[in-house]
């Protein structure tokens, strides 16, 4: 009998909420915490459901298929699994290629939910039309007894440019061209999206930047977009222009942003992810007037759907041997 590992590093009452609704959705199978595997049963773990895990207790689990993410981001995990303590115990993957690395070990896929993207969608959107609107402008003015009347931009006039069009880029693009928005994107691969200026490499980057009032990031942290939105980069934005990264904290240099908006490059920031968090309490970013601050909340995980979905990928692995589409160490995402 094979066994289904829990591993985070959650609160004891949020891990029973989490084995709670895994257990309801799973046929034949339950899912246990490390201390409920029975003594010297470890090999017989072949599926981990982590949820930001101790990367170090995967170890404990020698054969291990799958690592099912309960988050869509797998950016610490991912930096983990390369690192000195999975090279020393054999998980040297680094240099391998996504097939080879496949193949020498287990697979890490990351939760790809309708519902966590409808809500990112929503999240985006929500934010972008705080900042059409004038909102932080609007609550300064009423906290001045200000009665001023700003600009007004038609949707249709708002070029607003995406970075990244995976599965949270892309619905929330959907979502936004419903609105009738001048929309682009820009990714790795080269695309064709309809209604949807398309830009790649970094020519690519600067051409949509320069053609920009909102930026909205979406990308996934890995080495080559760490500290990808900086001096050089936000300065290709036309001045004034309008920041949202709800990604991960680390794809902006936060430095760089502080001075770009104190110099008025760009207007106003809607941070959702931070280099640190939870983001300190002497953070000069908490009181910035050009920043609005969020908790990392612009896409929750859906106990319910999640839930479903991950005891889906389960059923398929254990049926017919099959693991969906995984991430690529290799390229971080
Ligand atoms: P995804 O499906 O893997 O898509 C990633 C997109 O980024 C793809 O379009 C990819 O290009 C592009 N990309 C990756 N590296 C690039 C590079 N070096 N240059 C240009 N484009 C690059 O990811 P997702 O599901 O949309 O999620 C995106 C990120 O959202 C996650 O990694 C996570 O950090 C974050 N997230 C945040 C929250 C929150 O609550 N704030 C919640 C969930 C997730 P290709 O299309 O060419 O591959």
């Amino acid at each position: 009998m094979k066994h289904i590992v829990f591993l985070s590093r959650l609160t004891d009452e949020a891990q029973f909420l989490w084995l709670e609704h895994l257990n309801s959705q799973l046929q034949n199978q339950t899912v246990l915490l490390p201390d409920q595997i029975p003594e010297g049963e470890e090999a017989l773990v072949d599926i981990a459901i982590v949820s930001n895990p101790n990367p170090e207790d995967l170890l404990r689990y020698p054969n291990l298929v799958l690592v099912q993410s309960l988050w869509a981001g797998v950016e610490g995990l991912v930096q983990a699994l390369k690192s000195d303590v999975f090279n020393k115990a054999g998980f040297n993957k680094t240099s391998l290629d996504k097939e080879s690395f496949n193949k020498a070990s287990f697979q890490l896929i990351r939760l790809v939910d309708p519902t966590l993207a409808q809500s990112m969608a929503e999240s985006v959107l929500a934010w972008t039309l705080y900042l059409q609107r004038n909102m932080p402008s609007y609550a300064k003015q009423q906290g001045q007894k200000q009665w001023r009347k700003l600009q007004h931009r038609d949707s249709k006039d708002l070029r607003i440019s995406m970075l990244g069009a995976g599965k949270l880029g892309l619905a929330s693009l959907s979502l936004l061209q419903q609105l009738n928005y001048s929309l682009s994107c820009w990714t790795r691969s080269p695309k064709v999206l309809d209604g949807i200026r398309h830009y790649h490499g970094r020519d690519g980057l600067k051409a949509m930047m320069e053609q920009t009032d909102i930026l909205i990031n979406l990308l996934p942290l890995t080495p080559n977009t760490h500290h990808m939105l900086n001096n050089e980069t936000l300065a290709w934005l036309p001045k004034g222009a309008k920041l949202i990264n709800f990604s991960r904290g680390a794809v902006v240099n936060t430095a760089d942003l502080l001075a770009c908006l104190d110099s008025g490059q760009i207007e106003h920031a809607v941070l959702d992810v931070f280099e640190q968090e939870p983001l300190p309490v002497e953070s000069e970013v908490w009181s910035h007037p050009k920043i609005t601050v969020l908790p990392h909340i612009s896409a929750p995980t859906n106990k319910e759907t999640a839930a479903k979905i991950v005891a889906d990928n389960i059923h398929l692995y254990r049926t017919e041997n099959k693991l969906l589409e995984s991430v690529d160490i290799k390229l971080g995402y």
